[in-house]
């Protein structure tokens, strides 16, 4: 059986942040990740709010990080983990790919969020074609079309941004106003091509034939004045959800699915750590995620470290 003194699950910008901060520990680290190493960061065109890098396309930012983890000894697997268990002071990781039992002295879940959807008519059939979570995957196939960004977070907001200067046209409807930070919403307004929709809840995706052809909205308030907005593809940015499913078993998760962790990102299990945007927290950014990462590894070294002053 594999043993290490940290397993870091997700190599966002929390697990890699963690595996790097445990690794300069003195920990053996190893990092699992499902898809590629990078996270969220992977499918952001530009980040432009992280300290000292301007800037920066996001799957570069990404490799940077990841290069770094290496550099410092971190040991990493392409591995979905199905379920972890805690067997007095030692854990136990469990994978899709293969029947290896990982073990573990520490671990530290920085799995991440999914898209939250609709579920409304008109979703599940042209998910995937005409209604993207994406802008930098799919945003290029609408050059000089027209676009909705359904949203108004800071994911909606910047992504729609960038959706602008490809797109002919950009509405954005949203049940609130725009809440990502004033400078960006002020700057989205500014653009000529751009169209806002405070206040009003979409209702479903409209279709003729099996042709996407646009979106049909209320007033969030009253369900009443019904609109149609022609268009040609949707971006949904409307929260997330946890990938946090595999720890359904545990006693570790809170509203929401999302990780309950103090201040020390300790969960209620005793060396079982948070770190990122699957945590119940006000911020998801690239900087929180870092600084959760730094933080739980931290804590991990000293858990362990009492660990070890208990043995002897
Ligand atoms: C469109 C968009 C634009 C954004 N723009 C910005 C921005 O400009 N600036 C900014 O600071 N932030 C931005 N963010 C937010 C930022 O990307 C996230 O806050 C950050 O990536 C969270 O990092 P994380 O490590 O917690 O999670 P993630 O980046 O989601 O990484 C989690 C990783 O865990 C993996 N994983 C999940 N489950 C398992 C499992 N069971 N086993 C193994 N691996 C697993 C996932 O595949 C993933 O790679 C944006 C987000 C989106 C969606």
């Amino acid at each position: 059986m594999r043993k290490y003194d940290l397993v870091v699950i997700g190599a966002g910008p929390a697990g890699m942040t963690a595996a790097i901060y445990g690794v300069r520990a003195n920990l053996k680290v190893l990092m699992l990740e499902k898809l590629a190493p990078g996270g969220q960061m992977i499918n952001t065109n530009e980040i432009e709010n992280y300290p000292g890098a301007g800037k920066v396309n996001g799957s570069e930012l990404a490799l940077q990080m990841f290069e770094h983890a290496q550099e410092l000894g971190v040991e990493f697997d392409y591995k979905t983990v199905t379920k972890i268990e805690s067997i007095e002071d030692s854990k136990r990781i469990y994978t899709e790919e293969d029947d290896e039992v990982i073990e573990a002295l520490t671990i530290i879940v920085a799995t991440g969020t999914r898209p939250r959807t609709l579920n409304i008519p008109g979703e599940e059939e042209f998910k995937g074609s005409a209604i993207s979570w994406c802008a930098i995957c799919d945003g290029a196939k609408y050059r000089d079309k027209d676009v909705v960004v359904i949203g108004g977070g800071n994911s909606a907001v910047d992504e729609g941004t960038y959706l602008a200067t490809i797109a002919k046209s950009l509405t954005i409807i949203t049940d609130l106003e725009l809440t990502a930070d004033p400078v960006s919403c002020d700057y989205l307004r500014s653009l000529p091509n751009v169209n806002v929709f405070p206040y009003k809840r979409v209702v479903e995706f409209v279709g003729k034939g099996g042709e996407f052809t646009g979106i049909k909205f209320v007033d969030k308030e009253t369900g009443e004045n019904e609109q149609v907005i022609e268009c040609d593809g949707v971006f949904e940015y409307i929260g997330a959800i946890p990938y946090t499913d595999f720890l359904e078993k545990t006693t570790i998760l809170g509203s929401g699915g999302f990780l309950e962790v103090n201040e020390r990102m300790e969960t209620t299990i005793p060396g079982v750590f948070g770190a990122g945007d699957c945590n119940s927290k006000h911020l998801r950014q690239v900087v929180t995620a870092t600084a959760d990462g730094a933080i739980a590894a931290q804590e991990a070294s000293a858990y362990i470290k009492a660990l070890r002053r208990k043995e002897v």
